[in-house]
C-alpha cells in the first residue's frame, strides 16, 4: 500500500472520529487498508465477524468519509483475514445453506442478525442484576446442549439480553468453530416462514432451522398471539432439543408473563434455566460507563463517569447515549472530557424530573407510620415488628433513590446488598400478594414525595 493511500485512511479515520465519534472503535486502527483500485480502499479487517459488522453497519459511514476526504466517488470494501482482495466487489456471503467448512460458522442468511464485535462476555459488566444471566451464558457458550437448554433471558429494555446472547455467539464462533450457529431475531423466524409457506418451501424452512447446532432467537416474546408461527417454532423446538442442539432466546419478559403464548412453549421455556436481567446499581453503571468509552478510545475522568451515571438510572442504551452526548460536546468544542463539560452536556435536571427524595425522608415517614425508632431501623434486631419497617425503608430507597444496594445497606446498620436485595424482593411480593399492603407502600410512597416538593 503506497503512503499516498495511507495517507487517505489516516484521513478517513479522523473524518469518522470527527463525525461519527459513536461509531468509531479503538479496533478501527487495526483494519488495514490493502489497497486502493477498482474505485475502491479494500480494508482488511482480523475476523470475519469484524468483516460483516463494517459491511452491515459501518459501510454508509466509511463511504462517506472517504468521499469527504478524496472528493472523489470512492467507495470502500471490507474483507476479512483469509478473504481476497482483489478489487473485483464482493461482499459478505450470504447463503440459505449454511456452510459448513469455513470458520467461523455463521449463518448468514439474510434474516440473521449482524453481530458487534464488541459484545464480547469480557466487556459485559457484571452486577447484583445480571450475574446469574451472565453466569449461566458463560456456561451455555462454554458446555453447548450441556448447561441449560434452553437458556432463557429476559428483562427490561436496555439491559443487556441482545449483549449477552452476542457474547454466546462470539465465544461460540471463537472456542467452537465447528459448531453452526444461526443468531436472528424472531421476526427473521416470522419472515421466513411466512416465506416458505407461501413458496412451497417447508422443507428448505426445517432444514435451515434444524441443521444448526446452536439456534439463538432474540426477542422472542414477538411471537405472542401468532399460532400459526408458534406452531412452527414448537416442532422445531422439540426437534433441536432432542438432538441435545443448544437454544437460547431472550425476551421483554419471563415465558409466563408473556401474553398469548401457548402453555406447551410457557413450559419449554423453562425446562433450562431463566435468567432475568435487571437495572444496574450505580457502582455497575459507572463501571459500564468507563468500559463504553474505553472501548470508543475516549478519556473519561472518574467524576464524569460517576456523573453520568447517576444522571441516567434504568437502562444501559440510555447511558452509553449520555456518553454519546458527553463525547460530541468535547469533540465540537475540541477539549477533553470534564465535568463542567458533561454538565453542560447533559444539561441540567429538568422540572419534569423530579428531585429524588433522601433516605432521611423515607426513615421518617417509615417509623412515624409504623411506630418504630430510627435506631431500631439501624440495628440489629430481627424481630418481625422492626424487619418488616426495615425492609419497606430499603424497598423505598431501592424504588425511588439511585442508591446501589451497597449503599442502602450502609444507611441500614451496614448490611450487605444481599440482604437488602432479598428486602426488596419480599416486599415486591408482598405487595403483589396483599393489597392491603400495596395501600400501605402506595401512602408511605405519596408522603415520600410529598416531602421533596416542599
Ligand atoms: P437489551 O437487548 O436488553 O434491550 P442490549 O443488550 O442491546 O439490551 O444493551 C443495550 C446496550 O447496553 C448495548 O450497547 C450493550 O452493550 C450495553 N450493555 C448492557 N448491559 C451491559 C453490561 N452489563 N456491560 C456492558 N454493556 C452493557
Ligand atoms: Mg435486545
Amino acid at each position: 500500500m503506497g503512503d499516498p493511500d495511507r495517507k487517505i485512511w489516516d484521513g478517513v479515520l479522523a473524518h469518522l472520529r470527527t463525525n461519527h465519534p459513536n461509531l468509531c472503535r479503538q479496533w478501527f486502527e487495526e483494519l488495514e487498508p490493502v489497497r486502493l483500485s477498482g474505485g475502491a480502499l479494500t480494508l482488511r479487517s482480523s475476523s470475519t465477524i469484524q468483516r460483516d459488522y463494517l459491511h452491515r453497519q459501518c459501510l454508509g459511514a466509511f463511504n462517506e468519509a472517504i468521499q469527504a476526504v478524496t472528493q472523489q466517488l470512492l467507495g470502500v470494501r471490507f474483507v476479512g483475514p483469509e478473504d481476497d482482495a482483489s478489487p473485483e466487489p464482493s461482499s459478505p456471503r450470504t447463503s440459505d445453506t449454511p456452510r459448513r467448512a469455513t470458520a467461523p460458522r455463521l449463518n448468514t442468511h439474510a434474516d440473521s442478525l449482524v453481530i458487534n464485535p464488541d459484545c464480547e462476555f469480557e466487556n459485559f459488566i457484571v452486577g447484583a442484576g445480571n450475574r446469574l444471566a451472565y453466569a449461566a451464558s458463560v456456561a451455555v457458550a462454554d458446555n453447548l446442549g450441556l448447561a441449560y437448554n434452553p437458556l432463557f433471558v429476559h428483562g427490561g429494555v436496555g439491559l443487556g439480553k441482545t449483549h449477552l446472547l452476542q457474547a454466546i455467539c462470539l465465544r461460540v464462533a471463537d472456542r467452537r468453530p465447528d459448531a453452526l450457529i444461526y443468531y436472528l431475531s424472531s421476526e427473521g423466524f416470522i419472515t421466513q416462514l411466512v416465506e416458505a409457506i407461501e413458496t412451497s418451501t417447508m422443507p428448505e424452512f426445517r432444514h435451515r432451522f434444524r441443521d444448526v447446532d446452536v439456534l439463538v432467537i432474540d426477542d422472542i416474546h414477538f411471537l405472542a398471539g401468532k399460532d400459526r408461527i408458534q406452531e412452527e417454532f414448537f416442532h422445531t423446538f422439540n426437534a433441536l432439543h432432542q438432538a441435545r442442539k443448544q437454544i437460547i432466546l431472550s425476551s421483554d419478559a419471563a415465558p409466563e408473563e408473556i401474553p398469548q403464548l401457548e402453555e406447551r412453549l410457557v413450559s419449554r421455556f423453562k425446562w433450562g434455566l431463566v435468567a432475568e436481567v435487571e437495572p444496574p446499581e450505580f457502582e455497575t453503571r459507572v463501571a459500564i460507563v468507563r468500559s463504553k468509552a474505553r472501548l470508543r478510545g475516549l478519556k473519561v475522568p472518574d467524576e464524569v463517569a460517576s456523573f453520568i451515571a447517576e444522571r441516567v438510572a434504568s437502562n444501559i442504551r440510555e447511558l452509553e447515549g449520555a456518553l454519546t452526548k458527553v463525547q460530541m460536546h468535547a469533540m465540537i468544542e475540541d477539549r477533553p472530557v470534564d465535568l463542567a463539560l458533561a454538565r453542560v452536556a447533559l444539561g441540567q435536571r429538568t422540572a419534569a424530573q423530579p428531585a429524588e427524595p433522601s433516605v432521611q425522608a423515607i426513615v421518617a415517614a417509615v417509623t412515624e407510620y409504623f411506630g418504630v425508632r430510627t435506631v431500631d431501623l439501624q440495628g440489629r434486631r430481627r424481630q418481625r415488628s422492626i424487619a418488616l419497617p426495615r425492609q419497606v425503608c430499603m424497598y423505598l430507597a431501592r424504588q425511588h433513590t439511585r442508591l446501589s444496594l451497597e449503599e442502602i445497606g450502609g444507611h441500614f446498620g451496614g448490611r450487605d446488598h444481599t440482604t437488602v436485595m432479598h428486602a426488596v424482593r419480599t416486599i415486591e411480593t408482598k405487595v403483589a400478594s396483599d393489597q392491603g399492603f400495596a395501600a400501605t407502600i402506595q401512602h408511605l410512597e405519596q408522603r415520600v414525595h410529598g416531602s421533596t416538593a416542599a
